[in-house]
């Protein structure tokens, strides 16, 4: 198949480097020439070009620049499109996003591969990124069941576990399990700043193992990102976020009241349903 990817980050880059491995012929379209050239050079692309007019001849275009990018690409790639080429992006939220893109070509399939690292750029991409990943697709009711069928092959190919569902759905689902994570790490490693006693902050500092480590990773990582979920995601961020304030409000009490027993209850329980989320 001829595909092409604009935006050649982490993300578009690895999906060009994973299907070059599979055969396909990757057309890339970057803004600045240099990045152009560094993704012939890595083997992400056949070739790569500015101009989103070098995308004519493709089957399937993936959308791979940061969310507020994606709806207006789709919009500039109308006039170069065939009918019935698929569009497709890796956008991490979904919601308003597919509706844009859907208004602007009714192909347009939203999906969110549920893969990244630490690092961002061509640089970082890898060809096995995607493998046993979840990659989730979002139709509408009204996107063509053969545009669907489209990307779930591209994707499975890819050895990525495909899911569908709705795009709210997916916002709710990652803003419990990846924006919420993101704000109670980055609050904890606020609230331990708090402590006013320079001498306990310090022994903190130097006490701090794996636990801590574990628990403010995703709160001390990229900041960009926790801005990018909060923005697009707001609305089942701030549901997440207050459903999190009632269970730190009902812990707390407990705490108050020395309800030992509820309290172990409470842990018990958190320790018997965290395997049911990895
Ligand atoms: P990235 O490494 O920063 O790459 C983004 C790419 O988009 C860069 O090549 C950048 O090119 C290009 N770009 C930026 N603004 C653009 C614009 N206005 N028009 C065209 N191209 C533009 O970021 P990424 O991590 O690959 O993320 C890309 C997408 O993947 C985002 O929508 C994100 O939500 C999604 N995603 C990310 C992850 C993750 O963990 N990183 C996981 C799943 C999905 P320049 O070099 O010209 O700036």
């Amino acid at each position: 198949m001829r595909i092409g990817i604009v935006g050649l980050g982490l993300i578009g880059g690895s999906l060009g480097l994973a299907l070059r491995a599979l055969g396909h012929q990757v057309y890339g379209i970057a803004r600045h020439p240099d990045t152009c050239v560094a993704a012939v050079t890595l083997g992400a692309v056949d070739s790569a070009a500015s101009d989103l007019a070098s995308l004519a001849p493709v089957d399937m275009v993936m959308v791979c620049t940061p969310i507020a990018a994606i709806a207006p690409t789709v919009q500039a790639l109308v006039p170069h499109l065939s009918p019935e080429t698929v569009v497709t992006d890796v956008g991490s939220v979904k919601g308003d996003l597919v509706q844009a893109a859907t208004a602007h070509w009714p192909w347009f399939v939203g999906a969110h591969p549920m893969a990244g690292k630490a690092e961002a750029g061509l640089a970082a991409a890898a060809a096995n990124l995607f493998m046993d990943r979840a990659y989730v697709i979002t139709p509408l009711p009204e996107t063509p069941p053969a545009a669907i069928a489209r990307v779930q092959d591209l994707a499975q190919s890819l050895r990525a576990k495909v899911l569908t569902c709705s795009p709210s759905d997916h916002d709710c689902a990652v803003a419990w399990i990846s924006h919420l994570p993101v704000m109670v790490s980055s609050s904890l490693i606020q609230a331990c700043l708090q402590e006013s006693d320079k001498t306990v902050l310090k022994l903190a500092q130097t006490l701090s193992s794996s636990g801590f480590a574990s628990t403010s990773r995703v709160g001390g990582g990229n900041p960009e990102l926790g801005l990018m979920m909060a923005r697009y995601n707001r609305e089942a961020l701030l549901r997440s976020l207050q459903g999190y304030q009632t269970q730190l409000a009902a812990i707390t009490h407990l705490v108050e009241t020395e309800q030992w027993s509820a309290l172990a209850a409470t842990l018990t329980a958190s320790q018997q349903a965290r395997p049911q989320f990895l």
